[in-house]
């Protein structure tokens, strides 16, 4: 019989409200604490969209762990109010790079070898099918239709009222300070307003905020701010599916990436790269030449949007592992603290299945899922993963 446990639940971004939910669907007596309001507005899982895919290079555990992902997503669309979750297909372009050891090729690769019903997609059909593009740049690729977006802010709505209704404890407004330690016995926390909580289980899952609110972490994970603009497109037929759907331009080189158009013809691009080592507390700004940096890659490969007007810029921040993976297991030092985080900026299309894993390592039980998480020294990449962020020859700070 599993004992039931007080667990007391640190943010309620994607991992901490899905961690919540399954530990509360289990029994456990649930406190979910956030500064607020939620989704809170500066949180990495606050946003208009993410990209869902399983498109991981030769990494087959992202692609298996993905493909659990998919089916909850698809179970979640029939209990959202109405779909947040949309399959416009990926379509993921490389330009010099299709060759085995290129992203794109071995991804191609992969899906092939699990009979996935993808699509290359040349330079002719390119510059058919997909008009927006300047064909001419992307000599091959292809369309991988079991992909697309979802409203993350949204979904992380849904989560919170699901914790509410299935009876976890929120704690809207209040802010961790420090750990209640007695001995390598963590009991609890003391929150900004000195008020304290005490529980069997402190679990860390604050995001960016993390390694900052734990120093003792800060050479395993940091915050790291990357740049997110919205714009304005000239012609909305054009950037929306099925002519535009989710995009990675040569994404392991350049790091580009991007949504196809909202109906109101906003566009989100981003660019998943080495970004800025930057103190999660701090006022956020993106640093002078990004937009022209985004206008210059226009020219190249989206030459309609070359003027388009600026609607919204925001510098978001990943809780980057050294490794790329996530973080999710107790801390071998302080009894009773779980860390979960570390989604270095691909941790949000995993969310049907991070509270499961979360809850099974918090309950001591076998996840397959698990050990890729558990805690780890920094040590030398030797992961796939590892050379998808290669840019401009350095490697992202992992
Ligand atoms: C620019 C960008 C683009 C991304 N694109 C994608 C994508 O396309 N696909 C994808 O899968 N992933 C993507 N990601 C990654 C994904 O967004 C993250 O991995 C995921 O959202 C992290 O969720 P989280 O719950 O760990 O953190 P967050 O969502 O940041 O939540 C952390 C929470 O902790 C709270 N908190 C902070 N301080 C305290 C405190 N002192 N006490 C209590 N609570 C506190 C905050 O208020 C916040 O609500 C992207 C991330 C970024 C930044």
């Amino acid at each position: 019989m599993q004992e039931i446990k007080t667990i007391l639940v640190l943010g309620a971004g994607v991992y901490g409200a899905t961690a919540a939910l399954e530990l509360r669907q289990r029994g456990h007596a649930v406190h979910l604490f956030d500064p607020g309001p939620l989704p809170h507005p500066d949180a990495a899982s606050t946003d208009i969209s993410k990209v869902l895919r399983m498109d991981y290079g030769n990494d087959k555990f992202y692609w298996d762990l993905m493909l659990a992902a998919f089916e909850g997503w698809d179970e979640w669309n029939t209990r959202f109010e109405r779909p947040l979750w949309h399959q416009t297909g990926f379509l993921m372009l490389s330009r010099d790079n299709w060759k085995p050891g290129g992203f794109e090729y071995d991804s191609y690769q992969v899906a092939l070898r699990r009979g996935l019903p993808v699509e290359p997609i040349d330079q002719e059909t390119l510059a058919v099918r997909y008009p927006a593009w300047k064909a001419e740049n992307y000599p091959q690729g292809y369309f991988n239709p079991r992909a697309g977006w979802a409203e993350s802010g949204e979904v992380v709505h849904w989560l919170i009222r699901e914790c509410q209704a299935a009876g976890v404890v929120l704690h809207e407004g209040v802010r961790f300070q420090h750990l209640l330690e007695s001995g390598s016995r963590v009991s609890g926390f003391a929150a900004q307003s000195r008020e304290r909580f005490q529980g069997d289980i402190v679990l860390m899952a604050a995001g960016a905020w993390t390694p900052a609110l734990l120093p003792h972490l800060s050479d395993a994970m940091w915050a790291t701010g990357q740049p997110v603009f919205h714009f304005k497109v000239p012609d909305l037929a054009n950037f929306q599916p099925p002519g535009f759907p989710v995009w990675n331009a040569d994404i392991a080189n350049t790091g580009w990436y991007g949504f196809p158009a909202k109906d109101d013809g906003t566009l989100k691009v981003a660019n998943h790269g080495p970004g800025w080592r930057v103190d999660p507390h701090a006022p956020r700004r993106i640093p002078d030449g990004t937009e022209d940096k985004f206008r210059a890659f226009f020219r190249d490969t989206f030459p309609a949007l070359v003027d388009a007007p600026k609607l919204f810029e925001r510098l978001c921040l990943y809780c980057d592992t050294w490794d790329g993976n996530f973080w999710i297991d107790f801390d071998p030092q302080r009894e009773g603290l779980l860390i979960c985080a570390g989604g270095s900026g691909h941790g949000f299309k995993f969310a049907p299945v991070l509270g499961k894993i979360t809850a099974d390592v918090a309950e001591g039980r076998e996840n397959h899922f698990a050990a890729r998480f558990a805690w780890r020294k920094p040590g030398p990449m030797d992961h796939e993963e590892a050379r998808f962020f290669k840019t401009d020859g350095d490697v992202r700070r992992k």
